[in-house]
């Protein structure tokens, strides 16, 4: 049993006489974990069109009928082994709070930092065709829009993440190179973004193309000897 493998945390008090330090360090719960990697986490600004790719990719319906910004916590879809969690969206969101938006994103930070063992990649959904407008809003006054600020705490916290591009059908063919360039040079990856293609992914999911994302996952998960989890993906 997985719980066997633990010890209290209360174990690991050291009970000094503040003469030195305790030498005898037990494990505990944190640095004992099973490193097994099986999760799968869904991020993005609210309206990104996380819901639909999420459906188009796992054939759930995550939304079932909410509002945005109803959702305050991560939800955890269970799929044999592997876990794929839909994080509440962020950012503004039209009736709800600038204090709940603060919640949400610090709900989200605790978890990935509670749970990086565990998660094999980050997928953050952008909107091709808002995320320079507001990246380059928000620089005009100085400051990063949270978007950008998830993707470097992701980094930060060695989070392996995967930018999947949505909505690029709202692009015009001649636009998408540049487009896509300019995403990842304000995500700090120097463009041309096709030296990138193992990081963005370009997808529609209301049009159902989500192939360029199914890809990158299905890396992911080899990489970790696990391509039987593929299966619960669709593209
Ligand atoms: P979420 O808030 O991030 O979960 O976003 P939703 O999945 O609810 O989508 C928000 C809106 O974007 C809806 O009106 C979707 O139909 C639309 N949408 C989602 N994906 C795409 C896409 O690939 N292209 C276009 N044009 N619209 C999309």
């Amino acid at each position: 049993m997985e719980q066997d493998e633990y010890q209290d945390e209360n174990q690991n008090e050291c009970h000094s006489d503040g003469l030195g330090e305790c030498q005898t360090k037990l494990p505990t719960k944190r640095n004992t974990k099973r490193q097994t990697k099986n999760e799968v986490i869904f991020m993005g600004r609210s309206n990104v069109g996380k819901s639909t790719t999420l459906k188009v990719l796992t054939g759930r319906n995550v939304r079932v009928g909410k509002k945005p910004g109803v959702t305050l916590s991560p939800k955890n879809l269970e799929f044999s082994g592997l876990i794929v969690t839909d994080m509440p969206g962020f950012g503004y969101m039209a009736n709800v709070t600038k204090q709940n938006q603060e919640k949400i994103k610090e709900t989200i930070i605790h978890y990935v930092e509670d749970n990086a063992e565990r998660i094999i990649c980050a997928v953050l959904v952008l909107d091709a065709k808002a995320f320079i407008e507001i990246v380059d809003r928000w620089e005009g006054r100085n400051e990063h829009p949270i978007d950008q600020e998830m993707f470097e705490f992701l980094c930060d916290v060695d989070i392996d993440v995967i930018v999947a591009v949505n909505k690029m059908d709202k692009i015009k063919n001649n636009q998408q190179d540049i487009t896509l360039d300019g995403i990842a040079e304000r995500l700090d990856m120097l463009p041309p973004w096709r030296q990138w293609l193992d990081r963005i992914a370009p997808i529609a999911a209301k049009k159902g193309d989500v192939s360029a994302l199914y890809a990158l996952i299905s890396d992911r998960l080899h990489k970790i000897g696990r391509d039987e989890w593929i299966t619960h993906f669709k593209h």
